[in-house]
């Protein structure tokens, strides 16, 4: 048996797709050798790449397969996807050729062959979907909320806070820790202190020293 790979010669089968000059679809070539035994691919074409960018080493699938949409092959998916695109390309010869090639493909895998299903000719008979007309902000906006709420459960609505707790900030609770520096009294702070038995106490039960002035002084622990 013969291998059953799809290949290309690329550079000498390329041609450009419709009137762009940047997109080149090329057609089937065979391979000529013999499938290896218990394989329907020669050893070369086993080894090679499946998805790589590089259009004359990569094997495109076998016969049987579909064409892979990394493939420039006529055929294709991409193919099709470019000419809808851009139109077949200009030269109704190469259109023959890759026909051709196609066919002898087909002949070689014989039953398991794969062929260019019906509907993808069919595609470019369609007329081509109208345009979405263009939204605005304001009418994107209510979707893109509706997506939010799906993705995220409801948010529970809280009873409303009683006036005391309608704070605009929230209320400081502590205001002197520990640390290496000496606690100070910022002029923001509300802390009540008071002296008693020579410390000041503050209410959260922090003591410190009274200083010689009367003032704040060294922390001395908490109550
Ligand atoms: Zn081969």
């Amino acid at each position: 048996m013969l291998c059953q790979a799809r290949l290309t010669n690329y550079h000498k089968t390329k041609t450009k797709i419709g009137t762009q000059t940047k997109w080149n679809a090329t057609y089937l070539k065979l391979c000529d050798k013999e499938a290896m035994e218990g394989s329907d691919l020669c050893a070369r074409c086993a080894q090679r790449p499946t998805s790589a960018r590089n259009q004359i080493t990569m094997i495109h699938g076998k016969l049987s397969e579909e064409i892979p949409y990394t493939s420039r092959i006529y055929g294709g998916d991409w193919y099709w996807d470019m000419v809808q695109q851009y139109g077949e390309p200009l030269d109704k010869q190469w259109l023959e050729l890759a026909k051709q090639a196609q066919l002898e493909g087909e002949k070689r895998a014989g039953a398991k062959a794969w062929r260019i299903p019906e509907r993808e000719a069919g595609r470019l008979k369609e007329k081509k979907k109208p345009e979405r007309p263009v939204r605005t902000k304001e009418e994107i906006k209510p979707v893109e909320q509706e997506e939010a709420i799906d993705e995220m459960p409801p948010k529970k609505k809280l009873p409303p806070a009683p006036p005391s707790q309608q704070l605009p900030f929230k209320p400081i609770s502590q205001l002197m820790q520990e640390s290496s520096e000496e606690p100070k009294m910022l002029p923001t702070d509300r802390q009540k202190l008071w002296k008693e038995n020579g410390v000041w106490i503050c209410e959260t039960g922090f003591t410190f020293a009274v200083k010689e002035d009367g003032g704040i002084g060294k922390f001395l622990g908490k109550n």
